[in-house]
């Protein structure tokens, strides 16, 4: 047939795909997705990231917060803020 380089792009695609569904299965499994939202803590950014787990979730936003906002260390009170901010 001639759709065989085709097929071969989608399956990269549909491999990506796969993958993606595995990070969100996974959430699923768990029953739960977290989200945060950099405005939630007051800040005007409009910045939001979700992950399966507080700890991924955590290193998501230290990245952001160091990248975006300067902020090296994560304070016990900022950290208090982005907990509260975390929606399940
Ligand atoms: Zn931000």
């Amino acid at each position: 047939m001639t759709d065989k380089p085709e097929v071969k792009t989608s399956k990269a695609i549909d491999d990506a795909r796969v993958a993606a569904q595995k990070v969100s299965d996974a959430a699923k499994a768990h029953g739960t997705m977290l989200s945060f939202a950099c405005k939630d803590i007051g800040m005007d950014c409009k910045f939001q990231t979700t992950a399966p787990t507080e700890a991924e979730l955590m290193k998501k936003i230290a990245e952001h917060a160091k990248s975006a906002h300067k902020i090296e260390t994560i304070s016990a009170e900022l950290m208090g803020k982005i907990k509260k901010a975390i929606k399940k």
